[in-house]
């Protein structure tokens, strides 16, 4: 299947970056990653903003036009023989001839990489148990909301988990859970959804969004604001979310159960709402 670099279509196999890619020397990029269901890119719009205020955060103009972003995207799903697919883009602030932290030349160009992947959501038999996740300290730098490629300390955080039989770790920072690795995190105690609220140390998530408007839409009662420790530790319920996990419920926390050890009704309710909310969207 082909992959977009640099305006062109190519076999991965043909697809080629300088070592001198500030990507590569220096976690110097951008990325964006958007769910497509049954060829339909899903708030396609709202990522590719996402994309434009990542790319201003770290002072790097966007390379491309929307109207050819929106292309891109539509071509590579289009190729690629999965009808569910993860679309994910990268923009690096380019290579330049020598090594300097400073940014290179406005003569440099920008690195843009996109390339299309089946997308695999939770099974049934994941979301019915849940999954398992540790807590660890946010080791993150202050610009959480950003979504920069330099994701060390998401690596070695999601490793730290994977390496303990667990799915996904969740980021403490002052005794404030902020989010997971790789998703947000929700929290329900006696009947309240609860959010961390978006500031520059938790990403903003696209399905985060989506389950604020469907929690609104379903006057579940709803609290923005941020979420103690002790709290997480005496939650309900505890989901994370992402483009790719959907809504899944975390059932158990470092080792103990959260709940009653299984996936909590408003998760259930949530995860149902979010599907029917992306056939609406897709059939339109
Ligand atoms: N937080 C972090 C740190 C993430 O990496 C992701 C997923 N890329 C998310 C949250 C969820 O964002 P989204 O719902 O847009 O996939």
């Amino acid at each position: 299947d082909p992959v977009y670099l640099n305006g062109q279509f190519l076999p991965l196999a043909e697809a080629r970056v300088s070592p001198l890619d500030r990507g590569f020397l220096y976690g110097d990029g951008v990325y964006e990653v958007i769910p497509v269901y049954s060829r339909r890119p899903f708030r396609m719009a709202e990522h590719l903003a996402r994309l434009q205020a990542t790319l201003a955060g770290i002072h790097l103009g966007n390379p491309l036009p929307l109207a050819e972003w929106q292309k891109i995207v539509e071509r590579l799903v289009e190729q690629a023989p999965w009808d569910d697919q993860s679309i994910y883009l990268q923009v690096t602030r380019g290579a330049d001839d020598k090594r300097d932290h400073a940014f290179p030349p406005a003569s440099v160009p920008a690195t843009v990489f996109a390339f299309a992947s089946p997308l695999v959501t939770p099974s049934p038999a994941v979301r019915a148990a849940g999954v398992a996740a540790i807590t660890v300290t946010d080791q993150r730098w202050a610009r959480c909301d950003l979504k920069v490629i330099s994701l060390l300390a998401n690596v070695l955080a999601r490793q730290q988990a994977v390496e303990l039989g667990c799915a996904e770790a969740l980021l403490i920072r002052d005794s404030y859970v902020k989010e997971g690795a790789a998703s947000n995190v929700f929290v329900v105690k006696d009947g309240l959804l609860l959010a961390p609220p978006k500031t520059q140390l938790m990403l903003p998530g696209i399905t985060y969004d989506v389950i604020l408007e469907l929690a609104a839409q379903h006057q579940q009662p709803l609290e923005v604001r941020e979420i103690a420790e002790a709290e997480l530790r005496t939650a309900d319920e505890v989901w994370m979310t992402s483009s790719t996990k959907e809504v899944l419920a975390i059932t158990t926390l470092d080792g103990k159960p959260v709940g009653n050890g299984k996936p909590g009704p408003l998760g259930v309710r949530m995860w149902q709402w979010y599907q029917d909310f992306k056939n609406t969207v897709m059939r339109k």
